[in-house]
This record gives C-alpha cells, sequence and structure tokens, in this order.
C-alpha cells in the first residue's frame, strides 16, 4: 500500500470507511463478476455444444441425402444403359454398380460383374420399389453397399458399392478440426470413423447419446467433446438406423470462452482495483480534515490561538474549517483580554507603581480594546493643574513616552461631566487639551474619553484614539470602561499608600525625610557603597542654643528659624545627598560618593558656615549656630546604627570644643584634616609672598657626556619650616586645585629661567618641567605654553613636558589632543616614573611620547644579574624599538651610571652628578662641567643639597 493511503487507513474513521466500501461495492462487484463471469462461460460452452449437436445432424441428412441420390443415379443409369451422363454421374456415387435382371442375370455397369450376397428380406422391399442399404466387412472401414428397384424392368435392380468419399463427403465442408464418426446405432459397428476416434470414445457417446461427452485422445494431450445425431435409416432403406458422432477438440469449442475471459479477467480485476483505490482515495479526503480539525481543537485546548486551519476547501469541511478559525480567532482574542485584564489586575494588586501600571496597561491595551492609540493620562494627586500623560507611539507601541504637561480646569471640568465615554474629533486648527496634543501630533483624528474618576473626582483619563471616526462597538465599549475603572482602582490605592507614605515618611514641617526615610536611604547606601567598594559621610548637624529662640521668640518663630535652617543646609550639600530632619534642631546628611573625607569635612565646614549667619524669622532676628559631627564609612562603622552613633559621638565633641564646627568622629582625621587645611591656606599664601623656587638637576647625555637639559623642581622655603619638599605639598594642591595655579608659575618660571641663561650665554639645550594630569582638563595649556615661550624667546625644543602614566591612563579625547597639539608644536614629551604605574607599552604606541624615564626605584637595586637590571635593560629594548629615548632617574653611584651606559641607556639623571639645586649654583656647576672628566671630581663635592 502507498505511503499516504497507509496514513489515511491510520484512523479508525477511515478504516471504517474503507470497511463500509469494501463490504458494499467490492464484494458485491467480485460476486457479480464471479457469477456472470461462470454464467458466460456456461452458455458458450453450451452454444458450442448445441452447434455440435448440429453438425451431426447436418452430416446424417447429408449423408441420408447422398445414399438417396446415390440410388436414383444408379437406377438412371441402369434405365438408360450407355447414356454417358447417367454413367459419369454413377461413376461418382458408385466403386462398382451391377444391374440384376429378373431372371438373375447380372451385367455391370460400371466395375466387373460380381454376383452378391443380398441381405436378407431384401428381395421383398426391393419388389416394392424400396431400396436397400447394407454393410459387408469388419473393422473400421467396412463397404458400404446399396440396391434399388428399376422401374424399367419390373423385378430387375441395381446394387453396387457407394464410393466412401463420395459417401462420407470432403472434410471441408465442416468446420475446421470437426471430425465424424458414423456407426449402426444398435449394434454400434463402425461404418466410418477416423483413428483417432477409439472404441472408448463410443462407448463414451453410447451412455447418453443426447448429452455431451467427453474424451481424451490415447496419447492425452488433447481433450475432445462429442455429440451424436441418430439418422432414421429403416425406413428409406431397410437397414439398420445409423448414428452420426460429432467430435471438436475442447479447445477448438471453448476458444470463444477463453477469449471473453481474458478480456473478462483482467477488466473485472481492474475495475475491483478502481474500487479499492477510490475508496481509499474517498476516505482520505474525509479524513485529513477531519484529522487537521482534531489537532486544532487540541491546539485550542492547550491555548495556541493563533495558527489557523485554512481548509482551502469549497465543501462542508471548508465552512468547517472557516468556522472553527473565526471561532479560535475570537476566543484567542477573548483569551488575551482576560489574560491583560488579570495581569493587569494582579499587578494592581502588587505594586503601588503607578507609572509601572500605566505602562504594562499600555503595553497590553490592544489585547483588550483594538485602537490606533492609546494614552493614559494622570493627573498630579495634589495640585490637578498638573499632569502626566502616557502613552505609545505607534512607530513603537512597544515603548511607552511620558510627558508632563500642565491641565486646564476647562479639561477636568469637561472630564468631570463626560461620565464615560465621549467622543471628540476635532479640525487641524483646533486646540486640544494637553493630553491629546501627544497622539494628536502623532495622527489620531477621533479620541474616546473614558475619565478615570474616584471618588467623584477625576483623577485621569484614558483615551482611545483613531485615525478616522471610528465607532466604538458596546463590546470595547465595556473593555474600555473596565479598564478606566481598574486604573480608577489602581489611581486610588496609589494616591492613598502615597499619602500614608508620605505621613510616614516625611516631616510636616520642613517637607524633608524623617528618620525612617533617613534609616532606609542609609540602609541602602550600605549595601551599596560595599558592593563598589565606595566611601561616603554621615553628618550629624545639631543647632545650637536653639531652645533659647524658642523660649524668647515662641515656637512660631522657632519653626520658622528651622525650615530656614533646613533650606540653608539643602544649600550646601549636592544633589545626590540626602537630607533629612531627625527630629527637633536636628539634621543629618549623607554625602555619597566620596574620593576623600576631607570633602566632607568641607561640605561640613560650608554648612557650619551658612548656619553661622542672621536668621531672621519674620520680623525678628537671632543667631544661631551648628555644630557638626561627622562619621566616615567604612571607617567608622559598616551599619547604619554605628554611623548614627559615631556621627551622634563626634557632634558631641564639636559641642564640648565649643561649638560652631564640625569635627570627625575619628580623631587623627581631625589633625589631619586640620593639617592640611593649614597648609592649603599657607600654600596660596607662599605663593603670593614668592616663596615657592625652582631648583634644578642636570641630565648627563651618556653618549657625549654633555649636559644637555636640566628638570626644573619645585621648592618651598617656608618661613619656619624651612625647604619643604613637593612630595608634601604637591598632593594636595593636585586635591584642591590649586596646582593648575602651582604648575602655570613652574612653566613661566622655568621658561623665565632658561631665557636669563641663554642671555648669560650658558649652553644648555632644554628645560624639563613637570606637569600634573589636572593642567590637562583646560585647552588652554597650549596657549598658555606658547605664550611663555614666546615670551622668552625660547624655540619649542627648549621646554620639554614631563607627564605621568596616570595622565595617559585616563584615555580623555581632550588630554590626547593638548598632548598631540604640544608635541605638534615641538617640545619633548618625556613621560615620567615609568615603571611605577601603569606601565603599559600600548600607550607608548599611541601617544606622542618622545623619551621613557626610568623611575628612581629601579636604579636603585641595579647590579648584574638583579631583576632590575633585566627591567631595565628590557625597558631600553623596547623604548628603543619604538624610537623613544630613555632616561634613567635617581641614579647615585658610578657602578650604576656604568651599568647604564653599557646598557645602552641615552641619559641620566642623579645624586651621582648633582642634587636639584638653585639656578645660580647650577650655572656655576654647568660652567665648571668637562665632558672628558665627566666632573666625578668636581662634582662629588659639590653634592649638598
Ligand atoms: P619627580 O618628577 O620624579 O622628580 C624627581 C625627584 O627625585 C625629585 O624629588 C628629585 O629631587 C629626586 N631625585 C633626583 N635625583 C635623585 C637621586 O639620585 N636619588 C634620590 N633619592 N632622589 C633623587 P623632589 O624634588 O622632592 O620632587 C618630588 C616630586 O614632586 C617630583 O618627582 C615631581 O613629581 C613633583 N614635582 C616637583 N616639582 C614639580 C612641579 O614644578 N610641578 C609638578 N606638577 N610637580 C612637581
Ligand atoms: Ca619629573
Ligand atoms: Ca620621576
Amino acid at each position: 500500500m502507498t505511503q499516504p493511503a497507509q496514513q489515511a487507513l491510520r484512523a479508525p474513521i477511515a478504516r471504517r470507511l474503507f470497511l463500509f466500501f469494501l463490504l458494499s461495492a467490492f464484494v458485491p462487484l467480485a460476486a457479480i463478476g464471479l457469477l456472470s463471469f461462470a454464467e458466460v462461460r456456461g452458455m458458450l460452452a453450451e452454444q458450442a455444444e448445441l452447434r455440435l449437436a448440429r453438425l451431426a445432424k447436418s452430416y446424417a441428412t447429408a449423408i441420408f441425402e447422398r445414399l438417396a441420390f446415390a440410388a436414383d443415379i444408379g437406377s438412371a443409369a441402369a434405365d438408360s444403359p450407355g447414356a454417358g451422363a447417367a454413367d459419369s454421374m454413377a461413376t461418382r456415387a458408385f466403386r462398382s454398380l451391377f444391374f440384376v435382371e429378373a431372371n438373375g442375370v447380372v451385367r455391370a455397369i460400371i466395375g466387373e460383374a460380381k454376383s452378391l450376397d443380398l441381405p436378407t428380406g431384401a428381395r421383398e422391399r426391393l419388389a416394392s420399389g424400396k431400396p436397400v442399404l447394407w454393410a459387408v466387412g469388419e473393422g473400421a472401414h467396412p463397404r458400404i453397399l446399396l440396391a434399388a428397384s428399376i422401374s424399367r424392368a419390373a423385378g430387375g435392380f441395381i446394387a453396387g458399392e457407394v464410393k466412401p468419399e463420395y459417401l462420407w463427403g470432403p472434410d471441408d465442408e465442416w468446420p475446421a478440426a470437426t471430425e465424424f464418426c458414423v456407426v449402426l446405432e444398435s449394434s454400434r459397428r463402425v461404418l466410418h470413423c477416423p483413428a483417432e476416434m477409439t472404441a472408448t470414445a463410443l462407448r463414451a457417446v453410447d451412455s447418453r447419446a443426447a448429452a455431451s461427452s467427453t474424451w481424451a485422445r490415447p496419447d492425452g494431450v488433447e481433450t475432445f467433446r462429442a455429440r451424436s445425431a441418430s439418422q432414421f435409416m429403416r425406413g428409406a432403406f431397410g437397414s439398420p438406423d445409423w448414428m452420426v458422432i460429432a467430435s471438436q477438440p475442447e479447445g477448438y469449442q471453448l476458444a470463444r470462452a477463453v477469449a471473453f475471459s481474458r478480456v473478462y479477467i483482467p477488466v473485472l480485476a481492474l475495475a475491483l482495483v478502481m474500487v479499492t483505490w477510490l475508496t481509499l482515495r474517498q476516505a482520505r479526503n474525509i479524513v485529513a480534515p477531519l484529522t487537521r480539525l482534531a489537532a486544532r481543537a487540541r491546539g485550542i485546548e492547550a491555548n495556541d490561538f493563533n495558527s489557523r486551519l485554512d481548509l482551502a476547501r469549497g465543501d462542508e469541511f471548508g465552512e468547517l474549517g472557516g468556522a472553527f478559525d473565526q471561532m479560535a480567532a475570537r476566543l484567542g482574542r477573548q483569551f488575551a483580554s482576560l489574560n491583560a485584564l488579570a495581569e493587569i489586575d494582579r499587578l494592581i494588586l502588587s505594586t503601588q507603581d503607578m507609572a509601572q501600571v500605566v505602562r504594562i496597561v499600555l503595553q497590553r491595551i490592544d489585547s483588550v480594546v483594538a485602537s490606533d492609540f492609546a494614552s493614559i493620562t494622570l493627573f498630579s494627586m495634589d495640585d490637578p493643574g498638573h499632569a502626566r500623560t502616557y502613552f505609545c507611539p505607534p512607530e513603537a507601541r512597544a515603548s511607552v513616552t511620558m510627558v508632563r504637561h500642565t491641565a486646564s480646569d476647562a479639561d477636568n471640568a469637561m472630564l468631570q461631566r463626560a461620565n464615560h465615554n465621549r467622543v471628540v474629533s476635532w479640525g487641524p486648527e483646533d486646540a486640544l487639551s494637553g493630553y491629546l496634543r501627544p497622539l494628536r501630533e502623532h495622527g489620531m483624528s477621533t479620541a474616546h474619553l473614558h475619565p478615570i474618576t474616584w471618588r467623584g473626582a477625576t483623577c485621569g483619563v484614558l483615551v482611545l484614539g483613531y485615525r478616522a471616526i471610528h465607532e466604538l462597538t458596546p463590546d470595547e465599549d465595556r473593555s474600555a470602561l473596565e479598564l478606566a475603572d481598574r486604573m480608577a482602582v489602581a489611581v486610588s490605592s496609589a494616591w492613598r499608600d502615597e499619602q500614608i507614605y508620605e505621613q510616614a515618611h516625611f516631616d510636616r514641617l520642613t517637607a524633608l525625610p524623617n528618620r525612617l526615610l533617613f534609616e532606609d536611604r542609609l540602609e541602602r547606601e550600605v549595601v551599596r557603597a560595599q558592593r563598589e567598594s565606595m566611601q561616603f559621610a554621615v553628618l550629624l548637624i545639631d543647632l545650637d542654643h536653639f531652645k533659647n529662640v524658642n523660649d524668647s521668640l515662641g515656637h512660631g518663630y522657632g519653626d520658622e528659624v528651622l525650615r530656614e535652617a533646613a533650606q540653608r543646609i539643602g544649600a550646601c550639600i549636592r544633589n545626590s545627598d540626602t537630607l533629612c530632619r531627625l527630629g527637633g534642631d536636628e539634621f543629618v546628611v549623607m554625602v555619597t560618593a566620596l574620593h576623600t573625607s576631607q570633602e566632607a569635612w568641607l561640605i561640613a565646614e560650608t554648612i557650619v558656615a551658612a548656619m553661622s549667619r542672621e536668621f531672621k524669622p519674620g520680623d525678628q532676628s537671632c543667631f544661631v549656630s551648628a555644630s557638626v559631627g561627622i562619621a566616615s564609612f567604612p571607617a567608622d562603622g559598616q551599619s547604619v546604627g554605628q554611623l548614627l552613633k559615631c556621627a551622634d559621638t563626634a557632634m558631641y565633641r564639636a559641642k564640648a570644643a565649643g561649638r560652631a564646627q564640625a569635627v570627625f568622629f575619628e580623631e587623627r582625621m581631625n589633625v589631619e584634616t586640620v593639617a592640611r587645611a593649614t597648609l592649603d591656606r599657607d600654600l596660596r599664601v607662599a605663593m603670593d609672598r614668592g616663596e615657592l623656587v625652582l631648583h634644578y638637576q642636570p641630565q648627563l647625555d651618556l653618549r657625549s657626556g654633555a649636559i644637555r637639559g636640566a628638570e626644573a623642581l619645585i621648592r618651598w622655603q617656608h618661613p619656619t619650616h624651612g625647604l619643604v619638599s613637593p612630595a608634601r605639598f604637591i598632593p594636595l594642591a593636585e586635591e584642591t586645585g590649586f596646582i593648575e595655579e602651582i604648575g602655570r608659575w613652574s612653566i613661566e618660571r622655568a621658561c623665565g629661567q632658561m631665557r636669563a641663561w641663554r642671555l648669560e650665554g650658558l649652553a644648555l639645550e632644554r628645560i624639563a618641567v613637570n606637569f600634573s594630569p589636572r593642567q590637562f582638563r583646560k585647552r588652554s595649556l597650549v596657549d598658555f605654553v606658547g605664550r611663555c615661550m614666546a615670551e622668552a624667546s625660547l624655540p619649542p625644543a627648549a621646554l620639554e613636558i614631563e607627564i605621568t602614566e596616570g595622565l595617559l591612563a585616563e584615555r580623555g579625547k581632550l588630554i590626547e589632543q593638548i598632548l598631540r597639539e604640544l608635541s605638534g608644536a615641538g617640545h619633548r614629551i618625556a613621560l615620567d616614573d615609568f615603571g611605577t604605574g601603569f606601565s603599559s607599552m600600548s600607550y607608548l604606541k599611541r601617544f606622542p611620547v618622545d623619551a621613557i624615564k626610568i623611575d628612581r626605584v629601579f636604579i636603585e637595586g641595579l647590579a648584574p644579574g638583579t631583576d632590575s637590571q633585566a627591567i631595565v635593560a628590557a625597558v631600553i629594548a623596547m623604548s628603543h624599538a619604538l624610537g623613544k629615548a630613555v632616561v634613567a632617574e635617581g641614579v647615585e653611584t658610578r657602578e650604576q651610571l656604568e651599568l647604564l651606559r653599557a646598557m645602552g641607556c641615552d641619559e641620566i639623571q642623579g645624586f651621582v652628578l648633582s642634587a636639584a639645586v638653585p639656578p645660580a649654583h647650577f650655572a656655576a656647576l654647568l660652567r665648571s662641567w668637562n665632558p672628558a672628566e665627566q666632573g666625578y671630581k668636581s662634582w662629588s663635592v659639590s653634592n649638598t643639597d
């Protein structure tokens, strides 16, 4: 069976159909076919039998007639002896013929005269004028003799032997393959018979002469069928009756039946195959759509509403499929709508985030009611003049956009009256309510408004918008109403929650967060700072002598002062910081994202300063100050409770120390802070007083032995502390930003010095100045450097710029641009302290760096076979490969110097030559420099810094 047929039959209904067809068509058809086949075959056989019987009869009649004719012509020949015609006729019928006269004389007519023995009773018959016939001889071919009286001579008669060929006639008169046998009926004596017809054959016909009988030839190859016919002879010839047996081979006889069956059986088989095939086809035609229908039904059961049957058929199945698809689509819509509403319900119950609810409603609104646009407007709880409208732009329906706008009283009044579903359309020029504008801009021309109302107040509106005039069906209208109702529920609970939340988390007097909310935020900040390893600080602010204000001016004024204090504190902090009122005259600030604790202290100081200004509550005036306690995370505490407690302790210390000041919880920090604050202040003064000076350290070219450059290093000539190292004040200046000023001063100063030396005729190629990363934050640096060079009439090559790896690591576009411009102008750029920072070779390739300064730490331990030597060798090799010069810093011994020279280092700098020295000292050293000696002798003496 073919594949589809097998498939079709797998379904029970298909099997039943097939069985049914088989029973109702196949079986009857097969039965009718077989029966009619048998019938027709029988009929054909019977016809053949009849024909055979008829043949036997015709043959018998022919023999009879030939005998009668022979008797006549024999008589005629005797009547007119010598008549040629009669004789020739007789010759055809007789082999021999005699005329026997009445007297017994025999005369021969044909052949020789012979006497013959007549059978008994013959003479009487002849006398009465009747012929006589008899057979003589034994075996299969006896002679047939005939006698007949003659009218002319009374008492005479003719007698003779009939020619067998005449009597039995030629074969071609009869149908082919037909054989005849003639026997005496009573005795079964054979008169004429072909050799094949044996005695058995005779016996076979014998019993039932009327029916057909069969026999096989002796060789058994062929079966024959025979029919007999008796020929009455006694009356005409006075002989016993003859019987003629006609026989034909069965094959010949049944030829037509065989031909019939040869056509009939294949046709019948073909018909049966056709029936089967049509049955299968029909079964498949019925079962296929049924199977698909069943599969779809199961799909729907499994919530698949989107697939379609699409049975493209013109019959009832097609109709059923269409109806099914429609039903699935409707069910799908209802299901989606129910789902969406259920989801919205869940959301309303589970979240207080109104915006979230609105977003979900807008994203799912298509499942509930179809529209081109949808928006939800919510009026502000405490100010109905302000509203937020959420909508999905048609080009991105999944993303919800929110706009804030004002709402007019007219809008609100109109919505108040609308109760539910008011339709508005407008012309292009019409002024529109704020909440309709965003959708109008996207092409909405009709809007159905569904006010969202709670306790008689309009708190929002749901807008369903359409590009063209659109009527909502009652279904859609109901769905929209349901949505609006749900929104009302959500808004009401959100508003209620908001009120409760406000009351619970905000201070009524100042509208600041209260302790509850603050602790909550503090807790979150602790988690965040822990995760991101950040610092933050808690400032506890307590007003000094506030009790006096209350006592002397009254609580009303006291409240006023508190509100003002809250405002002033708020102005001192950054947006990211949190201010709250703990209660009474206590405030607390959380200062986040700190780099150093000092930043918190600076804020605290500004707060202290702000609170020290005069307060003017109403028509009164008073002074209060504030004491601030600072607790730092993570140093002072890791929990909310600990931090607040430390801040409290610090605050009490501030009070004890005389009020109106900020105090760290940790003593060390207070000391440091004060020291730094003092240093910062002093540094700024030092600058003005000219206490800053530049010292110069020579740089030796190892190849030529010449001093080609000097590094300018800053010193602070402190009136009491003496010479202060830059390591002490540069980092602080970098933190406070004062470094920018110092930087500018250094460049200007170094350039001025260089110009002075050049004018004196001192041969120094270049001077190196240290640049701080902060200086690269402003593009004006390039112009400033250019101006300094111009003022000192120096070529750019005379100024080398030392930068740090930290600068390159910042990866700022501006930094890179400034560097390129400086390098492009012709300044040599040197990378300072190489090896201590990020030390990425990729910087060297990317940025325009001309020289590398290997940091002192690698030179310190430099000796043959050490790690330092390997590192220095590698840095030298790599730098040279990149085309950069290498300067070794902090070279203190000759061994180090020689080793560096052997390793191919370009320049060195360090105490082995000289420390940084004042300009006059430097000039003297340079003049006494002898490249050939490399100054070992003279220089080692003057090494006193
Ligand atoms: P730096 O740029 O690495 O300067 C080299 C420092 O090593 C100098 O310290 C110098 O006195 C010291 N030094 C030189 N040779 C030797 C030696 O053989 N052995 C030892 N042990 N030390 C040696 P100094 O002058 O205290 O400067 C410290 C840092 O201050 C400098 O490090 C530089 O980063 C910064 N600095 C100095 N002047 C300026 C300036 O004008 N502007 C900026 N932005 N930074 C400056
Ligand atoms: Ca330097
Ligand atoms: Ca250095």
